[in-house]
Parts: C-alpha cells; sequence; structure tokens
C-alpha cells in the first residue's frame, strides 16, 4: 500500500515526515502490513533514473513507524547518490523492516517481505543491511528474483562487508593523501567506532598497515574479538571524542557527527562505512569544512557492498568486484579537488557529481 497523505504519522521535526519524502523526492514510498507474521515494513525508492533501485533491507526495533519511515527516506536517497557516483547504473532504494531482529525475525517473515519485494515488480532490488544476513536474503529469494547478497552456493557473492571494509581503507587512504601528502596509515591513531561486519574487517587492514586502532563498541563481546585478533586499544563511549587521535571512522549507525561529537573531536580526518553519518549534513558538512576535518562522504567511500552486490546481477566474480571498489581511491581524490576548486564541503562536492551524473544519464534516455 503506498502511503496517503492522512496515513505519514507526523514527527516533531519541523516539516514532519510528509515534508523531508518531498524535499527529498522520493519517486515512491510503500508501507507493508502483515497480520499474519506481524511483518511491518516499509520501501522507499528514491530515484530510478540510472536503473532499478538498489539497496539493503534493515531491521530494527525503531521506536514507531515515524522514525523508521525517516531512517528509509534518508538512506534510499543515500542509496542514489551512492549507485551514481560509483558509475552503476542503478537507481537507489533500502527497506526497513520494524522489529526486533533477535526475537521476530524467521522464515515466514522473511519470506512474507520477500513477496512484498515481489509486489513491486522490479522497481525495487534487495540486499543485506544491518541485522540482516544471507540466510535471511536466500529465504527472500525463494519468493522473489529481486535480490541480490545471496550466498556464494546460490550464485551470490556471500555477505557484502568485507567488500565494504577494503572500499572504506581505500577511502581512508586516499584521505590520508590528500592530508598528509602519503597514503601511508603507519603510526596514525584511528578511532573505529562499530566492530561489526565492516568495522572488522576494516580493523584487520588498518592494523596490518601498522596503524594504531582505538575501538568502541556497544556489544562488548565484538569489541574482545577486535582486542583478542587485531590488538586494538578498547575505549569508552564518553572519552573516545576526546581522544588525540588523527582519524576517525565511523563504522555503527548514522548521525554520530553533530553537535555534540564536533565539539570534542580532535582529528584532521572523518571517514567510515557509517550511512548519513552527518546529522545535518549542510550544517555539518559546513562545519567540518571550517574546522579543517578533511571529511571523506560516506556514500562514496562504503559503495564496495553495493558494487559487490551489482555484479551479482551480471553474473558474480569477486575479482571484479574488488577491481571495481579500487575505483573508491580515485574517485575521493577526484572529489577533495572538487571541494577544494569550488570551496564547497565535500559531502556537497560528491553529491554535486553524482548528480551530474544522473542528469547527464538521463537525458541520453529521452533521446530515444
Ligand atoms: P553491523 O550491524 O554488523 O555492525 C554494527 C556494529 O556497530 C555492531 O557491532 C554494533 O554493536 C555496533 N554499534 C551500534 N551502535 C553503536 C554505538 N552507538 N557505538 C558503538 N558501536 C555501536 O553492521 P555493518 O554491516 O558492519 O554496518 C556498519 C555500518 O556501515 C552501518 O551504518 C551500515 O549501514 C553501513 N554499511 C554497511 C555495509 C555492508 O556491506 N555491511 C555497506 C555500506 C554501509
Amino acid at each position: 500500500m503506498t502511503l496517503t497523505t492522512e496515513e505519514i504519522p507526523k514527527t516533531s521535526s519541523e516539516n514532519g515526515v510528509l515534508g523531508q519524502m518531498s524535499s527529498l523526492e522520493h519517486e515512491q514510498v510503500v508501507h507493508f502490513y502483515d497480520r499474519f507474521t506481524g511483518l511491518r515494513a516499509i520501501v522507499a525508492i528514491h530515484n530510478t533514473y540510472l536503473g532499478p533501485a538498489l539497496g539493503g533491507t534493515r531491521m530494527w526495533m525503531y521506536n514507531n513507524e515515524a522514525e523508521a519511515l525517516t531512517d528509509v527516506l534518508r538512506l534510499s536517497r543515500g542509496m542514489t547518490y551512492k549507485a551514481a557516483i560509483s558509475g552503476l547504473n542503478l537507481g537507489g532504494g533500502k527497506a526497513v523492516i520494524i522489529g526486533d531482529a533477535k526475537t521476530q525475525k524467521n522464515e515466514a517473515l522473511m519470506r512474507r517481505f520477500g513477496k512484498c519485494v515481489e509486489s513491486l515488480g522490479g522497481r525495487y532490488i534487495t540486499a543485506e543491511d544491518v541485522n540482516i544476513n544471507t540466510q535471511d536474503m536466500e529465504y527472500i529469494a525463494m519468493e522473489t528474483e529481486h535480490v541480490t547478497g545471496l550466498p556464494e552456493n546460490l550464485g551470490g557473492g556471500g555477505d557484502p562487508s568485507p567488500v565494504t571494509a577494503y572500499g572504506v581503507y581505500l577511502g581512508i587512504k586516499a584521505s590520508a593523501k590528500e592530508r598528509y601528502g602519503s597514503d601511508s596509515l603507519k603510526g596514525k591513531k584511528i578511532l573505529v567506532q562499530g566492530i561489526g561486519k565492516v568495522g572488522y574487517h576494516l580493523i584487520e587492514h588498518l592494523t596490518k598497515d601498522g596503524a594504531i586502532v582505538y575501538a568502541y563498541d556497544i556489544s562488548a563481546e565484538n569489541l574482545k574479538r577486535a582486542v583478542n585478533n587485531f590488538g586494538v586499544k578498547a575505549t569508552e563511549a564518553d572519552i573516545m571524542f576526546d581522544l588525540d587521535i588523527d582519524i576517525y571512522a565511523p563504522c555503527a549507525l548514522g548521525a554520530s557527527i553533530n553537535d555534540e561529537s564536533l565539539a570534542r573531536l580532535r582529528c584532521s580526518i572523518i571517514a567510515g562505512a557509517a550511512n548519513n553519518q552527518l546529522l545535518d549534513e549542510a550544517k555539518h558538512g559546513r562545519v567540518l569544512t571550517e574546522k579543517g576535518i578533511l571529511y571523506a562522504p560516506d556514500f562514496l567511500i562504503n559503495a564496495g557492498g553495493l558494487i559487490n552486490v551489482s555484479i551479482e546481477l551480471e553474473g558474480y566474480n569477486r575479482d571484479l568486484a574488488l577491481q571495481r571498489t579500487e575505483r573508491i581511491y580515485d574517485v575521493t581524490l577526484e572529489i577533495f579537488k572538487l571541494a577544494n576548486e569550488q570551496k564547497i564541503p565535500t559531502i556537497e562536492a560528491a553529491k554535486k557529481m553524482a548528480e551530474q551524473r544522473i542528469d547527464a544519464i538521463s537525458r541520453i534516455s529521452l533521446t530515444f
């Protein structure tokens, strides 16, 4: 069911959710509810000018539907930029399932969700995101072919997170090149927040390069694993932003770059995996520039996972996935150049580059 004006819950924000939907320019937002499985999900298709909207499904215990809607609207728009800047012929979309993945996720729920994806007729293609894994993709694939991120035995590329981590690592190296004149990370003090599927693999790259890694995760188990396996220095939530570091890599959830963290952070680079790192893109993009912190746009450097799943659509090939992900290094440097030339925040430069590609390619399509 597509949400009508009356059905969209208002948030306490000034414009309300409907305001966000129109200002972010979504093509289609669909709410799904199923009484039997208890499925409550929202799929947001932001833009399909370059191709079908591909983006992961996140399962999260949102406080209410309005909060979930805000998240999916922001995430799906990020996917449009991510696909465009990565040179993919894909549009931007995302899905959220409202609920506790630990207690509510099961085969029936995921298959019901697969039917919802199928009902969109290929305008939206799903994949993994937070709290969703390859087993879930397998269940979804029983009901629809519009699914990526499948296990290797089903022709997929498996968990895309290692490829995402590789791209983030290259984005960090490109940022170091820009800021320090060398992309060596040896001896650089790097704070990684969130040691999940991506953070863990990122830490592996960073420690191999000789970086000194400080890490924090709300999960004591994940933190311990990184300490034991890579010798990272464990830190805590209330002090991590006061550490004397060179690079901050947000790899948990979004919005960790906000007034509070920016008042405390003493780093010269921010580059990480989390989506929507800036709480307020316009404002915090500007503050980062004013403070002289080089920001590697999230949707650019965390595109490895999207690149990886997009290759499943042509027949999966790991080497090709890694090769295409390597472009992130050069594109990151191009964005910094554009931002310097035009004296704009790096996030604005990245959006500009993505929008220019969407505009140029959609004009070609219109001529046929
Ligand atoms: P994940 O769920 O495996 O890991 C997230 C980790 O962050 C968990 O260990 C969790 O305990 C921790 N965490 C949550 N809140 C925290 C907080 N406030 N402080 C510290 N730690 C916290 O997710 P993931 O797949 O590793 O993804 C991490 C981020 O990267 C997400 O924002 C995701 O959207 C983004 N991302 C992931 C991929 C991918 O391929 N997995 C691709 C692009 C972007």
